[in-house]
Parts: C-alpha cells; structure tokens; sequence
C-alpha cells in the first residue's frame, strides 16, 4: 500500500485533456500524457482495502463488479506510488496483454467498485494503466519473445481484441497461430469502430506488429466463409477460436430511411478512419451539413465527435431513453457497476464549438423526408416511457437534415460461419459456447460473437479463456 493516509490527503484528479474547442479541429488523441506528480497523488489514494472488490471481475445479476481481467489493481497502484512502473507494467501483463488499449477506452468498471467510491471518488485506475502502459512504450521495458513450441496449431477467426488476445495467449504457451481477418488491419473495433482520437490507430499496429514479431502469424483480407474457404482452416489447424464480433447493426425503422444521407455508424466511422489513416477527406464527410445522430450510446458519441471534427454545420443526438442518474441509484449498490449520467468528449467538443450540449433525450426519429433521392429533413418526436413500451408525443417536430448517422447498437455475428459449421446460437443470436467451446470439436468461440456486443475488456478477458480452453484441448491431446 502506498500511502496510509493517500485517500484523506488527495481529491481525485481526471486526466488532462486537451481543450476542447482546439482538439475539435483534428483526430489527435484528446487525453494528454499524464503528469509524473499527478500520478503519485492518485496512485497513493490506493489504500490496498483488504475487500478489493476492484478486482473481483465476476457479473452477478447482470450487473459487473471490478475488472474483467482481474488485473492486480492495489498491486499496481502501490508500484506506480513507489516510482517503480516497469514492475507496475509487468504486473498489469499478467492479467492484461493490452493495457495500452484499455488505459484509454476502457469505461473503468474497476473504478464502479473502488471502496473509495463508496462515500466519495473512486481511485483513478484506469489513468494509472494507461501511465504504466505508455511508460513501456516510450522506455521499451516490454522485450519480444518468441515461446519453445508445442507442436500444434491454432486459427483464430477475427483480428478484434479478442482474436488478439486468444492469439497473444496461445503463442505465449507455445502454439502455432494463424489470425485470419477480413479487413486490412488488425484492431477489429478498436481499429476501424473507436476513432482515433481515443485511440490513436499507431498504438494498434505497433502492438499487433509487436506479436507479429513473437511468430503470431496474420492473414488480411481474408473473410472466411466468404472469401476464404472455412474448411481450410478447419481441416489445417488442431483448433479454432472464432471471435467475429457483432458486427450485424441494427436499421432504423422507419419510412425513408432509404433516403442517400441516411448512413449506419459503422459504415460512418470506417470511412472517417480510413481517411485519416490515409490523411485523405472521407468518402462520407460533414463537413458543412446539418447532422442528427440517432442513438445515445458511446457509438453514438463517437459519431458527434467525429462530425464535429469533419466540420459539421451542426450536430444533435437522439436518445429514445431518460438520461441516466446523476447519483448511483438504488438499483445498483456498491460495488456493482453505476450507470451514471456522464458529458462525454464528444459532447463537451459539440457544446464548445455549436454552444449547447447535442443530445436531445426521450426522443426518436418518426420519419426520414427526402427530396429527389437525398435526405434533407426528419421528424422527431418526444416520448414518454410507460413500464417496457413507449408512448410518442402527438406532435413531431421537424429538424433539418443533410445526414443521419443511425448508431443504434448491433444484432449479432455475421451468420456464414455459424451455418456452415452448424454452431448452435443463443436466443439472441450469439454463438452458444459454453466455457467457451462451441460443441463442435476442436472449435471455440470468444468475444461479442459470443458475449453480444460488451466491452473491449471483456473482449480481451474472452479471448484469453478460449484460449485457455484450446490450450486444455491441447493438452489432452
Ligand atoms: C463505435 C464503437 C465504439 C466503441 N467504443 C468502445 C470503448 O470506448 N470502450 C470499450 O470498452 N468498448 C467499446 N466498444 C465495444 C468494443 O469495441 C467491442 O466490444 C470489442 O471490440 C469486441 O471485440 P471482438 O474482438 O469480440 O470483436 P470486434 O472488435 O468486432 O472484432 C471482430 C473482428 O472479426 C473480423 N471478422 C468478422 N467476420 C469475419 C470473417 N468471416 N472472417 C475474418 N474476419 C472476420 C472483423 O473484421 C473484426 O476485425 C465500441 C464499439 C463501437 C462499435
Ligand atoms: S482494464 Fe478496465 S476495468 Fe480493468 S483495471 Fe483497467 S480500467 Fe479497470
């Protein structure tokens, strides 16, 4: 434990962000390096509380409490305290192949549970990961190594950070690993979903290059059960983890949506990371048009952001539901996770650059109107929440429109892997696999394929117990 008295002496410190008016203007990454003093300050807040529920990394009742990877959070904290980071690194490697990753887009779920959250702020977790992470990086504490070899050889399906860490764990112990994936890069939604501004795209390919070096092996563009033969793979490889995403998004219902301008989230974001990996403008671009999001959630966020930053003449985001709490509720206790009320980036860049917060709650889309093929308005509607169903107010309201970006979450896994092995799926649609293995031998099955669309952390905590899974059919072998 750092210091006795840490938690009594310092108030909590968010991390530094850039402003967000000037950061509006590019897709550098909005969070700044973090100070060496802040990080002694928060890191002695720790007090190491005997119940570190922060990680305890189990679900109950649908709710989490602490890290999924279990990360070894009073540990790390007390080595950052004592100035010792390249311990600090190496004791988050034990849980977590990807800090890097989760020190900027994680939602923390850790800190949910921190006993300090209890009567007041919880401990900065995440900002200490994220410290510890970019201190490797920029001192090169990390070292590639390549395992003696087991003799067997494993495909993972998906190059998201599921497939990555199912791929990182597996070479780790030994086998022989074959990532296929049918975009270009490697990151899944970490590449062409989160935009570049929480996370820069460098910090993926230096990673992936970094287990390309310790002999995972990977194969781009290639869609397997598409365009790349499933049986290949199944009759090539000892074992194969299938970790596909959810990528199938949901439509919006309603009359004109087939209007040009009206864009799904994905097909949005893609293009704008593309074009900023090829410092191009993007296919699909705001600049100077009026924009609705539809959907509140962080895809949504991401969108703003993203609009704002192409130049949008304008931006409002809809959300059909009440806006959380701005109070831990009832519902969710300590140390269950708290869904609160948050100002996020996107937000706070769309209040300083248009003057007002976008979002627009308790609010759907009734109908897209067009004109000669092209969106240029949509009716909107206010809602009012009765038990599970909503009732629409009488009047829409007409916004002005040249583009909507529909971000309203996501169906499920592509189907023509699970056919043409005959997976099972759950109720709904999700590759059924119970400890990770789908019934069909020799072939498991991680991420939000499996998990529905979750969480990077949950995605990396997947892979690593498929890969477990695969490692157990090994050694049985
Ligand atoms: C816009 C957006 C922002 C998000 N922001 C956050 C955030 O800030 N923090 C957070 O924790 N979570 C966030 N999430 C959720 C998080 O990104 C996902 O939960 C996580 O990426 C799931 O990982 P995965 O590996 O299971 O799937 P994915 O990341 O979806 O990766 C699946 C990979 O499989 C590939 N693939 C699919 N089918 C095939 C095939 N047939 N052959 C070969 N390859 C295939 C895909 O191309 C993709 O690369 C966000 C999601 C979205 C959409
Ligand atoms: S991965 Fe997420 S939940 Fe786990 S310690 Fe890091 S910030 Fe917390």
């Amino acid at each position: 434990m750092g210091k006795i008295t840490g938690f009594m002496e310092f108030d909590r410190e968010n991390p530094p962000e850039r402003d967000p008016l000037s950061r509006a203007a590019d897709f550098n990454e909005y969070v700044l390096p973090v100070p060496d003093e802040l990080l002694c300050r928060q890191s002695a807040r720790c007090m190491d509380c005997g119940v570190p529920f922060c990680h305890a990394g189990f679900i109950t009742d649908g709710n989490s409490i602490g890290c999924p990877l279990r990360n070894l959070i009073p540990e790390v904290n007390d080595l950052v305290y004592r100035g010792n980071v390249k311990a600090a690194y190496a004791r988050l490697r034990v849980t977590n192949p990807f800090p890097e990753f989760t020190g900027r887009v994680c939602p923390a779920l850790c800190e949910g549970s921190c006993t300090l959250g209890e009567h007041g702020d919880p401990v900065t977790v995440k900002l200490i990961e994220k410290f510890a992470a970019d201190e490797a990086a920029k001192e090169g504490f990390y070292k590639s190594e390549r395992a003696p070899r087991i003799g067997k050889k494993a495909a993972v399906i998906g190059a998201g950070p599921s497939g990555l860490a199912a791929a990182e764990y597996l070479n780790r112990f030994g086998a022989d690993v074959t990532v296929f994936e049918k975009a270009d890069r490697p990151g899944g939604l970490l590449m062409y979903g989160i935009p570049n501004m929480k996370l820069d795209k460098k910090i993926v390919m230096s990673r992936a290059a970094e287990l390309k070096k310790e002999g995972v092996e990977f194969v781009f563009g290639a869609e397997v059960g598409v365009n790349y033969p499933l049986i290949d793979i199944v009759r090539g490889f000892d074992a194969v983890v299938v970790c596909i995403g959810a990528g199938r998004e949901r439509r919006i219902n309603a009359d004109g949506a087939d209007n040009d301008g009206v864009v799904t989230a994905m097909t949005y974001l893609t293009a704008s990371t593309r074009a900023v990996l090829a410092k191009k403008p993007s296919e699909i671009s705001a600049k100077g048009k009026r924009v609705i999001v539809v959907g509140g959630g962080d895809t949504g966020t991401d969108c703003v952001a993203t609009a704002v930053r192409q130049g949008a003449a304008g931006v409002v985001q809809l959300e059909i539901m009440p806006p959380p709490p701005d109070k831990r509720p009832d519902s969710t206790p300590w140390p269950l996770f708290p869904r609160l009320f948050k100002t996020d980036y996107g937000h706070k860049e769309a209040a300083a650059v248009f003057g007002a917060d976008p979002r627009r709650f308790l609010t759907t889309v009734k109908r897209i109107n067009g004109k000669n093929g092209r969106v240029v308005s949509a009716d909107v509607v206010k809602v009012r929440w009765e038990g599970r169903n909503f009732v629409e107010d009488a009047k829409p309201q007409t916004l002005p429109a040249d583009l909507i970006i529909t971000a309203m979450g996501f169906l499920g896994p592509q189907t023509e892997i699970i056919n043409e092995l005959g997976l099972k799926t759950d109720p709904r649609g999700n590759i059924a696999a119970d400890r990770f293995e789908t019934g069909v031998p020799g072939i498991f099955a991680a991420g939000d394929a499996r998990r529905g669309p979750s969480l990077v952390v949950w995605a990396i905590s997947e892979g690593i117990n498929a890969a477990k899974a695969c490692l157990r059919l090994f050694g049985d072998k």
